[in-house]
């Protein structure tokens, strides 16, 4: 029976709504508002009709245009902004999977040396997910060793891991034929 003074916490223990459920009642709420909104220009349309004179008129329409039009804006705008939500919603769950699938894809690289960590390209070696790769067919993945035994130098866009031994070639080997000009013609 004792009870503590002072920790009656007004808490408002309401449960939450889920977000597709308050998208859900924007929408039925903007709707009901267009509905609501047509509905008043077609009663102060009718009630106008009901009058014979034109000046007993002019304030049905007015009220009901104005009624109607302020209804039909309010929930075309609800309408809207629960569209906008839900759009970004599916944005937001899109990227959600992009961010899980980058990680699972980066977490390989921890591993460097493994057969199959690089692609062997012409003259270089690249990431798997190298953007120079799309569309390119029969790739071979080879391990790092593989690949500085084979000579290839790491791709200059993806800049695959370099790996640890590196003896002395850090000066890039000149890829371009620079032929020395051997018994030039006389
Ligand atoms: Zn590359």
């Amino acid at each position: 029976m004792a009870k503590p003074p002072g920790t009656m916490k007004k808490r408002r223990p309401g449960p939450r709504i889920p977000d597709s459920r308050q998208i859900a009642y924007a929408r039925a709420i903007g709707l009901l508002f267009c509905l609501g909104g047509f509905a008043a220009i077609g009663l102060g349309w009718a009630g106008a009709a009901r009058r014979d004179c034109v000046d007993c008129q002019v304030p049905f329409l007015l009220s009901g245009g104005a009624a109607g039009l302020g209804m039909i804006v309010f929930g075309g705008a609800l309408l809207v902004m629960a569209q906008l939500r839900s759009d970004s919603r599916r944005i937001g769950a899109r990227l959600d999977d992009v961010a899980a699938a980058l990680v699972r894809s980066s977490g390989r690289d921890d591993a460097p040396g493994l057969p199959g960590d690089v692609i062997a390209g012409g003259s270089s070696y690249h990431r798997p997910d190298c953007r120079l790769l799309v569309g390119k067919t029969e790739l071979e993945a080879i391990s790092l060793d593989q690949a500085r035994t084979r000579g290839l130098s790491p791709c200059r866009v993806c800049s695959p891991p370099d790996g640890p031994a590196t003896d002395g070639q850090l000066d890039a080997t000149p890829v371009t034929a620079a032929e020395p000009a051997e018994g030039s013609a006389g």
